[in-house]
């Protein structure tokens, strides 16, 4: 009982281990997955750096060989200048520049000459400004634009913009490229939100030691910029958009709208997204990055959904099959168990009247035998044989004979109690077993009833039918001490009321010859 309700758990138990491994595998995935992106957005992240590093240093080499040219030809070699630039082809090459220039230092003591000699090549409203009077002035005296116009009038002095000269100070104390932090770029006339960037190379006078900081400020004479929009130097990192990355840029370490230099998507949502500083020409920029849908759908997995749905399913299905295989299980066990009654009762109970055979009747005798040895009691076993049934048979048929059967056995069981037996032994015989006797007449008594009983007319198939029996009666303790004995005093009994004329009742105790005498 316990073991078959262990086994109706089943189920859930296999239901419960499947969900679980199911969660187990899809967790794991899950983190995988996770794992995954993580691993693809690092490397985005280290590819989106790595391409402004090397761009830099490419926008570096090219100021490199400008600065070159300028340390041999001098800084108003104008022509020269100009058409060096132009091999460059700027425009193909190096997209994102938008300006090369230079600036010279100027000395206030230096200033009224140097507008002079400036005007003397032809820009005649030549001045510098913002106007004021400076120790040192760095305007810028020559730019060669290649995109959008180029009127901005030359002599902005860079020097009095603090984000500039910070570069250029840099540059000068470094003898290396300096890029400024975000600025708006002279050829900007409007106030137009375009952020910018210049990077800044120092010229220093030929053959002039500047091995220290205190030479190199001694001999410098100059500058040569390139000046950037971010938007354009950061449109050819790429082409157009970092695949599937949202990318804000802010000058130095703060991110606010003051400082932001560039930015596409939204680099605020996202599932994964990191703060990045770098260092550009000794200029710090902090990248905010972070990942949009498109990264998310082409990197991401989407197994973990599968999984779940697969695993839901098959644990439900094997459940499912668990459940029907008990239950089915059970119901043959019942099937089994009912059969096996069948059969035990097939084996005790005659077919055709459902009486007791002579196997279970048998049985109840030997019961009894011990009850009644046990206990002292008396009890009576009575044979009865019907009266030429053969007749019947022959004159309606088998079938009829059957009919008449079933009805004298069902007056037999109507004429007996409950705690008493009837059953078929043979053809047309037939045995009761009566417990507890209260008299020994009371035997004699029942058999006379039971005689009677079966003399009633019976109705079968349209006809009417009468027969009687025989019936011989034996007592124990006073016909037999065994069942053996016993039936064999009931079975010479009812012989005896067989020969005497039928339709009789004889105890076997009395073994008068003539009904007479029997009385
Ligand atoms: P008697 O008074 O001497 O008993 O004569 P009887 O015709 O009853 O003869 P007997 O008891 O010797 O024979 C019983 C007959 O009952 C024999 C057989 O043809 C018939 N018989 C036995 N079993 C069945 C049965 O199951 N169905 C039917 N219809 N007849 C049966
Ligand atoms: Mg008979």
């Amino acid at each position: 009982m316990r073991a078959a309700r262990l086994l109706l758990l089943l189920p859930w138990l296999i239901l419960v281990a499947t969900l679980g491994a199911t969660w187990f595998v899809w967790d794991h995935e899950r983190q995988n997955a996770h794992k995954e992106l993580h691993s693809q957005f690092d490397f985005a992240l280290r590819d989106t750096v790595s391409r402004i590093e090397q761009r830099v240093a490419a926008y570096e080499q090219l100021l490199r060989g400008v600065q070159g040219l300028l340390a041999t030809s001098g800084l108003t070699n104008r022509a020269a200048i100009r058409d060096y630039i132009e091999t460059l082809r700027l425009d193909v090459n190096f997209s994102g520049i938008q300006v090369i220039g230079v600036v010279e230092q100027i000395p206030q003591s230096r200033k009224d000459a140097h507008v002079a000699a400036i005007r003397r090549l032809g820009f005649a409203d030549y001045s510098i400004h913002p106007e004021g009077e400076r120790e040192i002035y760095a305007p810028i005296i020559q730019r060669e634009s290649y995109v959008g116009s180029n009127d901005a009038p030359l002599g902005f002095d860079a020097w009095s913009d603090p984000v500039r000269r910070l570069a250029m100070e840099k540059a000068r104390d470094s003898d290396m490229a300096a890029i400024t932090g975000k600025v708006r770029l002279t050829i900007d006339k409007d106030a137009t939100n375009n952020p910018g960037f210049i990077m800044y190379l120092p010229l220093f006078a030929q053959a002039q030691p500047r091995d220290s900081i205190t030479q190199r400020r001694a001999s410098l004479i100059g500058w040569v910029y390139a000046a950037f929009h971010m938007s354009d130097f950061m449109a050819g990192l790429y082409g157009k958009q970092a695949d599937g990355l949202a990318l804000a840029i802010y000058d130095d370490t703060t991110p606010s709208a003051a400082t932001l230099m560039h930015r596409n998507g939204n680099s605020a949502g996202g599932a994964i997204s990191a703060n990045e500083y770098m260092v550009v020409a000794g200029h710090t920029w902090m990248l905010t990055v972070a990942t949009q849908n498109e990264f998310e759908t082409r990197f991401g997995r989407n197994i973990a959904l599968i999984i779940a749905v697969t695993g839901i399913g098959l644990s439900l299905s094997m459940a499912l099959l668990a459940w029907f295989m008990i239950n089915g299980r059970a119901r043959a066990l019942l099937l089994a168990a009912e059969m096996t009654e069948e059969l035990r009762h097939m084996a005790q109970h005659d077919a055709l009247t459902g009486l007791p055979n002579r196997a279970l009747f048998s049985d109840r005798v030997q019961n009894t035998l011990a009850y009644a040895k046990r206990h002292d009691t008396r009890f009576a076993i009575i044979f009865l044989d019907l009266d030429k049934f053969k007749p019947v048979n022959d004159n309606y048929g088998h079938s009829v004979g059957d009919l008449l059967l079933q009805q004298v056995a069902k007056r037999l069981q109507d004429s007996i109690r409950a705690s008493d037996t009837v059953g078929r032994i043979g053809g047309d015989e037939f045995v009761l077993l009566l417990g507890e006797l209260v008299g020994a007449d009371a035997a004699l008594a029942l058999a006379e009833k039971i005689r009677l009983e079966i003399r009633r007319p019976y109705r079968i198939d349209g006809h009417e039918l009468a027969i009687s029996c025989s019936l011989g009666i034996a007592i124990y303790p006073d016909d037999g001490a065994d069942e053996l004995t016993l039936a064999k005093s009931a079975d010479e009994a009812m012989y005896r009321a067989k020969e005497g004329g039928r339709d009789s009742v004889r105890s076997s105790g009395d073994r008068c010859e003539s009904p007479g005498n029997c009385a």
